[in-house]
């Protein structure tokens, strides 16, 4: 097996710099905002935010689940905070986004208040930022179809759940998640609205098998996902699940190959692709106003 288990050197993670960037982090301090770009230290950061494109963190910084390859802290979330559409808007304005990712932490506590603040978070960036297209990655709301109307009401161009793994890993790898609670958003989001493109991800590196992930494409095609991300799964620290394996060049561009042939409109498959990446050509290439 001459599969690389130390990082190879394709991935370069390098942290953005300069005076954009400097000014860009005193804002978000400002409106106490959160990116995932930065939490994440997300290698992407200066391609994106060059490009307009950015992903926000909503809701709190403190989730209700802990999932073994997430770095967000865990822990009982804060109140619901009503304003944070507002202040996300103005951020949005002020960065002039092209696209951005509205995400969250789960919020197990009150998810139909989750459901509520992503919905406001859409309609304040149609009213300040109105070229802006809106891609919100929205946790599995346990499934509940009230609270995934409530989000798909104020009509997202792209509706991103991610599948994080196989499901033969989801004990290990996400123990509160459940495979039915993913389909049930990602099946219903295309029933609710026909034109909402939906989108969902996995990452490589946790002990699945390439045969596993090319059938969990599959599945995903069967429940009509039109966008498929996936990227090397890079361990946060060593308390979090390791890397068993680094996937190859080839391979990234195997499975996008595969992801095109069984039909998906957009497939973006490279070690350092994360959820939002390239996201606004997909937009511009797929959705249909
Ligand atoms: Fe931010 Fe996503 Fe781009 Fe990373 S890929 S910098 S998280 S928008
Ligand atoms: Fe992280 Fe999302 Fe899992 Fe919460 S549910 S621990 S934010 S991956």
């Amino acid at each position: 097996d001459t599969t690389p288990r130390r990082r190879p050197s394709w991935i370069k993670v390098g942290a953005p710099s300069g005076e954009t960037y400097d000014w860009l982090k005193d804002m978000m301090r400002s409106k106490e905002l959160h990116t995932v770009c930065e939490e994440a230290g997300c290698p992407n950061m200066g391609e994106c935010w060059g490009s307009g494109t950015a992903t926000f963190l909503i809701l709190g910084d403190v989730c209700t689940r802990r999932c073994g390859f997430c770095d967000i802290k865990h822990g009982k979330p804060e109140a619901i905070d009503w304003d944070e559409p507002e202040r996300v808007a103005q951020a949005v304005k002020a960065m002039d986004l092209k696209h951005t990712v509205i995400t969250s932490v789960d919020r197990d506590d009150d998810n139909l208040g989750g459901a509520r603040i992503f919905a406001a978070v859409i309609r304040r960036i149609r009213a300040l930022q109105p070229g802006c297209s809106v891609e919100v990655l929205i946790p599995d709301f346990r499934g509940d179809e009230e609270a995934l109307r409530i989000v798909m009401d104020a009509r997202p161009e792209i509706l991103n759940h991610n599948l994080e793994t196989v499901p033969r890993l989801f004990a290990r790898v996400q123990p509160s998640d459940r495979l039915e609670w993913s389909r049930a958003v990602l099946t219903n989001a295309k029933k609710m609205d026909k034109r909402v493109l939906t989108k969902s991800g996995i990452m490589l590196g946790l002990s699945e098998t390439l045969d596993e992930v090319r059938e969990v494409m599959r599945m995903l095609r069967e429940w009509q996902v039109d966008i498929l991300t996936i990227g090397q799964y890079l361990q946060p620290s060593r308390k979090h699940l390791p890397i068993e394996r680094y996937y190859t060049l080839e391979e990234f561009a195997e499975l996008k190959t595969y992801g095109e042939e069984i039909g998906f409109g957009w497939v973006e498959s490279q070690p350092l692709v994360r959820s939002s990446y390239h996201a606004v050509e997909q937009v511009k290439a797929l959705y249909r106003r």
